[in-house]
């Protein structure tokens, strides 16, 4: 059978999961064709990328005052430009952060596959991208492993097929830490993950559990379920991806190597497995022993702030997402502890509690209030 090579926008293509993406893609230039490339600032990087795939369409964000690069687009726009191409199909959002969200929503708007690694955007604004999906005939297909696990893991049966999801949590650099010991963690600590290799943001984010928080938003607009059927549960391996509890107590996981390429390739596949030997292989007794721990909530809050927020709806998401992504950015400047990064988080949400309207210009308000609002407190 002859594969017609599907034509991929990669958003965020000089991180750490936009690098992983085009290795994936690299290993089958018969099924992906690389059609747009931006990133924030590397151009150095994303110029050695651009000689490599030779896109259509170049866009660099670019810091305020730096030069625009010729031949290429540049600013903000520039990610709506590559999202909303004709000759492409799939767009892989790996932009870090609210920054993602009007390419979300433009892709899904030209009835695109969204790969999505940019969890935030979805988190922000869930209803509005599943407005945007419907009157597009767009579609959110997660790369985030859990998200990917589940997804794998309910393949072909019907959501009243499904009692729980549990995501797993590798539980972050301080998972063993005790309380009066984390407030004072620094940011190579916090930097120091033991499983995945990511971003800085993210990689603070799973050492808060603001990531996890995150995630079970996530998985509520993705796959539908109530917060009281998504579950946390700490697994330091990173083996098991996540668990499906089906309605007769069957629970089905996914397993495999903490590697981000399996989940990018399948979400760029999806339904479809392809061939591909870019993960190591698969020994159970060389991964073992897996394990399994609550987590600990009163040490690690952030966590049910995030999960409260979504239950709350309107824009208590996008004030939480945007409150944690301000104060994470202090703490890697040095501005604010470790410890602070909840208490900043808290405080935006009860102070921001008036902020219910989830139309995209009230989300934009309420995260633009909520990053305020902690900087405020900081005094920065
Ligand atoms: P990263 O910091 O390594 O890369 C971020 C990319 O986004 C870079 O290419 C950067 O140039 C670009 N970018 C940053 N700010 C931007 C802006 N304002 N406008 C446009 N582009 C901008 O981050 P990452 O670890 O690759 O994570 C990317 C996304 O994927 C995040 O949402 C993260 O939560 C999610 N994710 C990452 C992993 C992982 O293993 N790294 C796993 C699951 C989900
Ligand atoms: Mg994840």
């Amino acid at each position: 059978m002859t594969v017609v090579p599907r034509g991929v926008a990669l958003l965020g293509s000089t991180g750490s999961i936009g690098t992983t993406a085009l290795r994936v893609m690299q290993r089958h230039p018969d099924r992906f064709r690389v059609r747009a490339l931006t990133a924030f600032s590397n151009a150095a990087l994303l110029r050695e990328q651009v000689e490599q795939f030779r896109p259509a369409y170049v866009g660099l964000v670019r810091a305020a005052g730096e030069p625009c690069v010729e031949d290429w687009a540049c600013g903000d726009d520039c990610l709506v430009g590559a999202a909303s191409r004709d000759d492409v199909d799939i767009v892989l959002n790996a932009v870090v952060g609210a920054a993602g969200l009007d390419a979300t929503l433009a892709a899904v708007r030209a009835g695109k596959r969204v790969a999505l690694a940019n969890k935030e955007s979805l988190v922000m604004a869930g209803p509005l991208v599943r407005e945007a999906c419907a009157a597009g005939g767009g579609e959110i297909i997660p790369v985030d492993s859990e998200h990917s696990a589940i997804l794998q893991c309910l393949a072909g049966r019907r959501p009243s097929d499904v009692r729980r999801l549990v995501l797993t949590a590798s539980g972050g650099p301080f998972r063993t830490w005790s309380r009066e010991r984390l407030d004072r963690a620094t940011v190579a600590d916090a930097l120091h993950h033991p499983t995945w290799r990511m971003g800085r943001k993210i990689t603070i984010d799973s050492a808060t559990l603001a990531n996890k928080a995150l995630e079970v938003i996530e998985a509520h607009f993705l796959f539908g379920l109530p917060y009281d059927r998504i579950e946390v549960v700490v697994h330091p391996q990173s083996v098991v991806h996540s668990f499906v509890e089906m309605v007769d107590g069957s629970v089905l996981a996914q397993l495999g190597v903490p590697s981000m390429e399996l989940p990018v390739l399948y979400a760029l596949t999806h339904p479809e497995r392809v061939a591909d030997t870019g993960v190591p292989p698969f020994d159970p007794v060389e991964l073992s022993p897996l394990t399994f721990e609550r987590v600990r909530e009163q040490d690690f809050p952030t966590l049910h702030l995030g999960v409260d927020a979504g239950r709350r709806g309107g824009a208590a998401p996008a004030v939480f997402n945007a409150a944690n992504e301000q104060a994470v950015s202090l703490f890697l400047d040095g501005r604010i502890a470790f410890g602070d990064i909840p208490r900043s988080i808290a405080s935006a949400l009860s102070a921001l509690e008036s902020h219910v309207g989830t139309s995209r210009t009230a989300l934009l308000d309420a995260d633009r209030a909520a990053r305020r609002h902690v900087r405020e407190m900081c005094g920065c």
